[in-house]
């Protein structure tokens, strides 16, 4: 017999080493897990509150009020054209990027690198190709026209071909602006290439400048989003998907009846506490700006310390991530028996206390010194009540980051220490 082989993804062993070491009373630095740190939107947990009783199925696409909402915001913000009936929720958008892989039979998926961590592992699991796109530090982990030419190029005659973009990124912080994305859009439309727009953390570019892929190339952009990291809510699955109306409606079809016959529906409380977190108001206007200004100040100060250490490394634009190349410490390092990501997290968890997901598990080569670091070990509802006691008017200053981000601090000192001892 033999079965899919896939194992335990990589960031939850990195968390269960960690709460090992913890259970051995070891301190940790826990820049490993990528998880917002922030409470929901009060309103958002007040309306769940509501809706609790709300037991039964709904439509398999979602409820249309909350598909509505959906439109609203994603149009008001992102200003992106489509319709509640090409909107479909599901139970995370991590089930939706994979029947978006499976609606297709044959497929070659192409593949920024570094790249989230699920991606190709669905892709395998489904049968599909998956044709990486090497990134560099010194095009900010960006794909161009050129590259994305020569992957499409190498892929195989005659099998439809899926661009995975992630904007901002995870594991980068990186974000496309609209004249690259307009540079990319014109090799996609040479090729007809299908384009998976996964948008997660779009409401978190820092400067609120997200630009989706979906405004240059509507025919064959889809989009994913939820709500897992802008209104810190993971654990309650609410993933959305919008399909431009130009998409196939055999495309769509799938769709629907992949998730039909998967999880019927997105649990239903959680769907009418969403309506709240899409519905335009103040409320989610103020905890976006708070939040976002939050991880802005708390990546650049991160990321503009490495700098100064010889980390290359680059402000982040969104989202919660740096991605480190440690390569201006290699010779250092392999002095120490150090020549591959793994060990050098391996070894930094355990000598300093510091975790960080190491760059092989984002698909680069594993003697490339590189790791990501995510900036979320600190109390998301003290540093949101500070921020907001501070006044959206002022800045949050260096006295912001030394109170509300201390571990982060030690953890940032103590990997300093280490790459220079
Ligand atoms: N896409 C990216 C880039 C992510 O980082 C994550 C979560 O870590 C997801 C998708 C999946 O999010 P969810 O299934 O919670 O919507």
């Amino acid at each position: 017999m033999s079965f899919v082989n896939i194992n335990i993804s990589a960031t939850l062993q990195l968390n269960e080493l960690t709460h090992a070491l913890i259970d051995k009373g070891r301190t940790v630095y826990k820049f490993g897990l990528g998880q917002a740190p922030f409470p929901p939107p009060a309103c958002t947990v007040e309306a769940l509150r509501t809706h609790a009783d709300q037991k039964a199925y709904t439509p398999v696409q979602g409820i249309m009020p909350l598909r509505e909402a959906i439109v609203s915001f994603y149009s008001r913000r992102d200003n992106i054209q489509c319709t509640p009936e090409n909107v479909l929720v599901a139970p995370g958008s991590k089930l939706l990027l994979y029947a978006i892989m499976a609606a297709f039979e044959q497929l070659d998926v192409l593949l920024p690198l570094p790249s989230w961590v699920s991606y190709a592992t669905q892709a395998r699991i489904l049968g599909h190709s998956v044709i990486g796109i090497q990134t560099h530090v010194a095009d900010a982990w960006k794909i161009s026209p050129a590259t994305l030419e020569k992957a499409i190029i190498s892929g195989r005659k005659n099998i439809p071909k899926l661009l995975i973009i992630n904007s901002p990124s995870n594991p980068t912080g990186m974000a496309y602006t609209a004249e690259e994305l307009a540079a990319l859009t014109q090799v996609l439309r040479k090729y007809n290439i299908y384009a998976l727009s996964d948008e997660i953390y779009g409401p978190l570019h820092h400067m609120d400048k997200h630009v989706s892929l979906a405004t240059l190339y509507p025919e064959r952009t889809m989009i994913t989003s939820g709500l897992s990291k802008w209104a810190g809510s993971g654990g309650w699955r609410l993933g959305v998907l919008l399909l431009s109306h130009t998409v196939e409606p055999t495309l769509k079809q799938a769709l629907i009846g992949i998730a039909s016959e998967t999880w019927s529906c997105a649990p239903t409380p959680i769907q009418y506490a969403a309506i709240t977190a899409y519905k335009a108001s103040e409320a989610i206007n103020d905890y976006l700006q708070h939040t976002r200004r939050i991880y802005a100040a708390t990546g650049n100060a991160i990321a503009a310390k490495l700098q100064q250490e010889g980390v290359y490394v680059h402000s982040p634009n969104g989202g919660f991530y740096l991605f480190l190349d440690f390569s201006s410490f290699s010779d250092t390092l392999a002095k120490r028996g150090i020549q591959d990501s793994r060990t050098l997290c391996t070894q930094l968890l355990h000598e300093k206390g510091v975790a960080l997901l190491a760059g092989v598990e984002f698909g680069m080569a594993p003697d490339y010194l590189c790791a990501r670091l995510s900036y979320v070990d600190f109390d998301g509802e003290k540093a949101f009540t500070a921020s907001r006691a501070i006044g959206i008017e002022n800045s949050l200053d260096r006295a912001f980051i030394n109170t509300h981000m201390h571990r982060q601090c030690g953890g940032i000192q103590a990997l300093v220490q280490w790459l220079h001892s």
